[in-house]
């Protein structure tokens, strides 16, 4: 099977750290910029670099967009140029695409005009920081959807020595314990009567309330 192709406009640092990862996992990566710095300061990072302004249909056109499997629109600033280019590449007909949000509103424009999937690195990781700071125990913390995440947690003091059938994890926080890591091991069905470790990390589902309810209670450890 062709490995899927990928181009990334806009090379900030969100920009250049998805095109420069891209490449470096093996895939073939167009790195689009109008500004021509950035362009050289990547172009030994990734397959192809080239300066041109995607706002410019013909300019798209020419650089063969259509062809990609997948297009990341990575311009923060500059909202105006943000929606235009993710007009042009869904006009152009590529088939997923990816596309940095700098607010709600602008985020919700992306997702008007044909965007697969709107990311908001910089919320997102200011969200990350502060659940981190607050539940030390959550190591991470993934949604699935607006209601449901899974989180990984490390075992807490009141955990050790206890099985998932005294913790009584179900019928106490409505959440469900999808695998417990030991060191390098993963038990991805973990028994309720097997003793839980000092150490061990559980990766656990459930509502966002009920989650957020079990690592208040487990906040001091
Ligand atoms: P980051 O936080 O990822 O560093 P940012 O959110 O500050 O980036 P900008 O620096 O505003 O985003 O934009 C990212 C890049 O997009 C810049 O290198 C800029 O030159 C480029 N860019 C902006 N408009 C266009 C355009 N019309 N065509 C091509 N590149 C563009």
């Amino acid at each position: 099977m062709l490995k899927k192709q990928y181009a990334v406009i806009g090379l900030g640092r969100f920009g250049s750290s998805v095109a420069a990862y891209l490449t470096g996992m093996g895939y073939e990566v167009l790195a689009v910029d109008d500004n021509e710095e950035r362009v050289q300061d990547i172009v030994h990072q990734v397959t192809h670099a080239v300066s041109a302004d995607s706002t410019d249909e013909e300019a798209m056109k020419a650089l063969g967009i259509r062809n990609f499997d997948v297009v990341v629109v990575a311009i923060g600033q500059d909202i105006q140029a943000s929606i235009m280019t993710t007009l042009i590449v869904k006009e152009l007909g590529v088939p997923h695409i990816v596309v940095k949000a700098q607010n709600d509103m602008h985020g919700k424009v992306l997702s008007k005009i044909g965007a697969d999937k709107v990311v908001f690195p910089e919320r997102d990781m200011g969200l990350r920081v502060a659940h981190h700071l607050i539940s030390p125990n959550i190591l991470e913390h993934i949604e699935l959807s607006g209601d449901f995440s899974i989180v990984e947690m490390k075992a807490p003091p009141a955990f050790v020595n206890k099985n998932l059938k005294q913790l009584d994890f179900r019928a106490k926080f409505g959440c469900n314990v999808l695998a417990v890591k030991r060191g390098e091991d993963m038990d991805i069905a973990p028994r309720a009567d097997a003793p839980l470790l000092q150490g061990d990390v559980l990766v656990i589902v459930g509502k966002n309330e009920r989650l957020m309810k079990l690592e208040q209670t487990y906040a001091e450890g």
